[in-house]
């Protein structure tokens, strides 16, 4: 039997704040355990929460950039539950009146677009980071990520396959990174995934029992779960079992999911208005102001390079992929304004640098002017193209700039006509026997004249300007 898988997808993003979003406790990630907590994260009872308000800003942007309806009235309230990471027995979220309702985000499959409908993003607070040491144990805590800011990103159940989920996640990821308000670095758990699924026939007019996979933080092991768990649900279905209600957990190592717990409703969480955290009201000339802060969006600049800058729709996604390659990209034309030839080779050779596992475009060991001379020199014939590749390397290797590198080595091509012109006249004479024979129509001799010329003229002009040189002088 087929069916159709029914997915939608909750997503936890930190917001990049310096400080926390109940206190004022750095919220960087990493550092010794529980070295960037106070009573407050660390979530003792009685302490009051004061509300950072460059969290809300960054949730608002991110709901604008995701083309949400932003609430300007919302509220935050407590989600009780008893586990170890959050000793005061409750998270404060927003359930009734969240920050940031609807909004869509298109995805694009093999040139298909599809929309995929935001329900909701509310701000919470992240718990502690729990450690269990099943060899002695015992388990242990970190609150260094308690209060981190959050959003949660929480989609209505369009997704239908784990490719879309993938899809989903990276066009999130994207945007993100663009507005500035998440690192996205899954392998931090700055970008975490809750999946919920469940199996359809395309006869059924209702959805199936779902099930919920929680904490999932890489893109592989949210294909992998979700592949998983579509085929464990078809079987239980085709022996006529039913799919119960529950969450699970899936296990990187064995590739498959195990339940975790039955699966909470909202109402198990007994939510009710934090009392010690006022309301957020909004203006509209607020909301103007964050709007106008929102840096160009992906979507955007994917315009601007294939209208303006005539690349091609490929090419351009390549770039605009990565905000850091794009922006370096941008950084790079205003020293050389050359679209073409630069993206030519931020693809073809920075980027091949950068898969190489070299360099990081995170810490690039030069500048976007230095890179600029750089192109702009092998398109000049200042270098050859292929001794501008070895500068780029050199350049990885030495930290030395491009011009430096290309004097050092020889590479400047210095355009002198006079000995250009000196040099192929001796050239010719040394082989008047082949200059005779070119003369009467052997002219496949014109290689190794050509040969013989490039030898003695290195680093003093281009091979172009050789050839036409002895073009001219064998008329
Ligand atoms: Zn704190």
């Amino acid at each position: 039997m087929s069916y159709i898988p029914v997915i939608g997808l909750e997503i936890h993003a930190e917001l990049l704040t310096n400080s926390k979003i109940f206190c004022s406790c750095s919220a960087e990630f990493g550092g010794e355990q529980n070295t960037r907590c106070c009573p407050g994260c660390s979530s003792m009872p009685g302490t009051l929460p004061v509300l950072n308000q460059t969290a809300v800003k960054y949730a608002i942007k991110a709901g604008l950039a995701m083309n949400c309806d932003i609430n300007k009235f919302s509220v935050f309230d407590r989600k009780n539950y008893f586990y170890p990471d959050l000793p005061k027995a409750y998270q404060i979220s927003q359930l009734y009146f969240p920050i940031c309702v609807n909004g869509n985000i298109p995805i694009n499959i093999d040139g298909k677009e599809k929309n995929i409908r935001l329900n909701r993003i509310h701000i919470e607070e992240d718990a502690g980071k729990l450690m269990h040491d099943d060899f002695n144990g015992v388990s242990l805590i970190d609150f260094n990520r308690g209060g981190i800011p959050l959003i949660e990103i929480v989609t209505e159940p369009d997704i239908n396959s784990s490719e879309e989920a993938k899809a989903f996640v990276e066009q999130v990821s994207l945007l993100l990174q663009y507005t500035g308000v998440c690192s996205c670095k899954m392998e931090q758990g700055a970008l975490r995934c809750d999946v919920n699924i469940s199996l359809m026939k395309s006869t059924d007019t209702e959805f199936g029992t779902r099930v919920e996979i929680k904490n999932l933080n890489s893109l592989k092991s949210i294909v992998r779960a979700i592949e998983y768990e579509i085929k464990r649900q078809a079987r239980l279905l085709d022996n006529g079992d039913r799919v119960v209600q529950e969450t699970r957990r899936f296990n990187d190592n064995h590739g498959d999911t195990k339940s975790m717990r039955s699966k909470e409703d909202a109402h198990d969480y007994r939510y009710f208005p934090d009392p010690d955290i006022p309301q957020v009201n909004l203006s509209d000339e607020d909301l103007e102001a964050i709007r106008a802060e929102l840096p160009e969006l992906p979507n955007k600049r994917l315009e601007r390079y294939i209208n303006e800058y005539d690349l091609s729709k490929t090419d351009a996604q390549i770039i605009v992929n990565q905000k850091t390659v794009s922006d370096f990209y941008d950084e790079t034309l205003k020293e050389y304004n050359n679209p073409k030839s630069v993206s030519n080779f931020v693809i073809v050779e920075l980027l091949r640098r950068v898969n190489l596992g070299e360099i990081s475009m995170d810490n690039l060991p030069f500048s976007a002017k230095d890179f600029a001379t750089l192109i702009e020199m092998a398109d000049t014939d200042k270098v050859s193209k292929n001794d501008a590749k070895k500068i780029l390397r050199l350049m990885i290797e030495t930290g030395k700039s491009s011009l430096d590198i290309a004097k050092e080595n020889g590479f400047l091509i210095v355009s002198d006509m006079s000995k250009v012109d000196e040099i192929i006249t001796m050239v010719l004479s040394e082989n008047a026997e082949a200059v005779e024979q070119y003369k009467n129509g052997e002219t496949k001799v014109f290689g190794f004249l050509m040969g013989q010329c490039t030898k003695k003229l290195k680093g003093v002009c281009t091979p172009k300007v050789i050839k036409e040189t002895l073009e001219a002088k064998l008329k």
